[in-house]
């Protein structure tokens, strides 16, 4: 990763190497904290990040299901990440962010209402999450073999470190079989998220993505429903089985770091032409043209640094 200059932790400015916790942390050994992933982009006009607010405040809200009581409220976590982007002295055009809370050193043992909670914002320059080549031509999709763990044991939609365990072993499955990307499904065999983006496909011009029951409540795939609703498309949130991926026409994920990644085959399934399919590339142009402050309609989601 590209090291930054300064991280901010528990209220104060530190050099990046000196942003440090103890080997016998609590998260470590439990894997209790929350995280966040935000974007900052370079403007014409400067940095500007997008969508702050929604991601502070789903930091704090998944701090809640999970029980760790982070100290700062919203605004003042939002202060730390402009101020983060300004002393850091970013150059790039992509700059993401990762606002946290773990549980620091001091308690040993599961229960860990009395563990410190430590509060870290850090951001460095980050480009494609899925690679440029993905952006442009598409990527390769494996259903993964383990599901998202059913509702009924786990907080899908707190974007909780402990999900990552989840995310991690499909994601790795999926590369070593020689794809790009994992899809999971839930524990009925719907459609519920990629390993770090959210899952859109198209079928006869209608757009469709799955609910959020057994997954993040994702900020973009918000933002892409607002989007191309405003386009004039029709888009249906509902469950998606296996069968309708294979024969969609077009697929592709969303995420703050995945952005909007056209997927051109699953499970050895060729989707539409087997490239970016047109109403994919629509929406990515427009997504990118947003972020980067290009479409007046949406500036209400950027914070100009
Ligand atoms: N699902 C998972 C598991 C993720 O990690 C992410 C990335 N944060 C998403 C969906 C997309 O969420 P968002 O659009 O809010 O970044």
């Amino acid at each position: 990763m590209d090291a930054a200059k300064y991280i901010w932790m528990n209220g104060e400015f530190k050099a990046w190497n000196e942003a440090q916790t103890h080997v016998l942390s609590h998260t470590i050994h439990y894997g209790n904290g929350v995280i966040e992933g935000t974007k900052a982009y370079k403007t014409a006009d400067g940095y500007a990040i997008f969508r702050l607010n929604d991601h502070t405040k789903r930091l704090k809200e998944s701090a809640k299901m999970t029980l760790i009581n982070i100290p700062y409220t919203v605004e003042e976590m939002n202060e730390a990440q402009i101020e983060l982007i300004k002393r850091n002295e970013f150059t790039g055009d992509n700059v993401y962010l990762r606002p946290f809370a773990f549980l620091g050193y001091g308690v040993m043992g599961v229960y860990h209402k009395d563990a410190p909670v430590e509060t870290v914002m850090a951001a460095w320059e980050w480009g494609a999450y899925l690679g440029e080549e993905g952006l442009k031509s598409g990527i390769k999709l494996k259903i993964a073999s383990m599901t998202r763990p059913a509702n009924t044991s786990n907080m899908g939609k707190a974007k909780a470190t402990a999900n990552y365990l989840n995310s991690q072993m499909a994601k790795y499955e999926a590369i070593d079989c020689g794809y790009d990307e994992a899809l999971l499904l839930d524990d009925q065999g719907y459609v519920a998220e990629a390993s770090g983006a959210s899952f859109f496909m198209v079928k006869d011009g209608v757009i469709i993505t799955p609910p959020n029951d057994n997954s993040l409540v994702s900020i973009t795939q918000k933002t892409v429903i607002e989007i191309a609703q405003d386009m004039g498309y029709e888009v249906i949130h509902r469950r998606i089985s296996r069968e309708e991926v294979y024969i969609a026409d077009e697929a592709f994920l969303t995420g703050t770091a995945a952005e909007i990644t056209p997927v051109r085959n699953i499970d050895a399934r060729i989707i539409g032409e087997g490239s970016r399919g047109p109403i994919t590339e629509q929406i990515q142009s427009t997504y990118f043209d947003i972020v980067f402050g290009r479409n007046e309609k949406y500036k209400h989601y950027l914070t100009y640094i």
